[in-house]
């Protein structure tokens, strides 16, 4: 049972003891993921985990937590490494109105000019939201139609409809398997299967059963088992279904 994770961030420190068994378990495991930028230094580092891991893609972008570091020169950076082979996607980007790290007009921005390089480049975004919904919505209206997945889904029914009409995908990860997100499993029903991915945000986010520890994205089977449960779908099932939106969404196959 192949699988895709289509979030996690393994370049970040809470992999440096670990990385390379990680990585080794995932190819063993036919576990692939699409590794994500969060900022120009993990976005090099996505583009290097890529080209020497064929069951790994790459993620460049600059999450709305360090939008005050965007600047012209980082652009044409980002735009440098999306460039490469394996960068499939611009991302993570978006809207943090939860920890407000960065100025919401400068996020707001940031996550523009983010949009525009991905329709210019003809790639998808991975998009990070969290207590910004309006706004979040509005900006991706107004900039017009681009191809990506809202990572981290945490929505009701309502939240998915928005997004599933602005064409985009929806990521849904450990989350799930909370049991407070009873409004996100019924959410869950009415996703068409062909707008589905899966994802950890590996080091974060753990399935219900890690809780407090590091998550890795060997876990999203507990996430596709999860969703498989909530859809009655045979696992091996639906684990190719979301196998191939992923790769009809990214564009290029990851290899084990
Ligand atoms: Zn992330």
């Amino acid at each position: 049972m192949k699988l895709l994770d289509s979030h996690a961030h393994l370049d970040f420190p809470q992999f440096k003891e670990d990385r390379a068994s990680v990585l080794e378990e995932m190819r063993s495991q036919q576990v692939a993921a699409v590794n994500v930028g969060a900022d120009l230094r993990s976005s090099r580092a996505s583009v290097e985990l890529a080209r020497e891991n064929l069951h790994i893609l790459a993620a460049c972008g600059v999450h709305p937590h360090d939008a005050k570091g965007f600047s012209p020169q980082v652009e044409e950076e980002l735009e440098e490494l999306l460039r490469a082979e394996r960068a499939v996607a611009v991302g993570e980007c978006g809207l943090d109105f939860y920890r407000d790290l960065s100025p919401r007009d400068v996020q707001a921005r940031v996550f523009r000019s983010q949009l525009r390089l991905a329709r210019r480049l003809e790639l998808p975004v991975i998009l990070h939201e969290r207590a910004a919904w309006p706004e979040f919505v509005r900006v991706l209206s107004e900039e017009g139609p681009v191809g990506g997945v809202v990572h981290a889904f945490s929505g009701d029914a309502s939240a998915a409809r928005q997004v599933l009409d602005l064409g985009l995908h929806i990521g849904i990860g450990g989350p799930l398997t909370y049991p407070k997100n009873a409004a996100l499993r019924e959410a869950v029903r009415s996703i068409p299967l062909e707008r589905l991915l899966v994802e950890t945000d590996a080091p974060y986010l753990p399935p219900q059963a890690f809780r407090g520890k590091r998550n890795d994205p060997l876990k999203v089977r507990l996430v596709l088992s999860e969703l498989a449960g909530i859809r009655r779908m045979p696992p091996d099932e639906l684990a190719e279904i979301t196998w191939n939106n992923a790769c009809r969404l990214f564009t290029v196959r990851p290899r084990f």
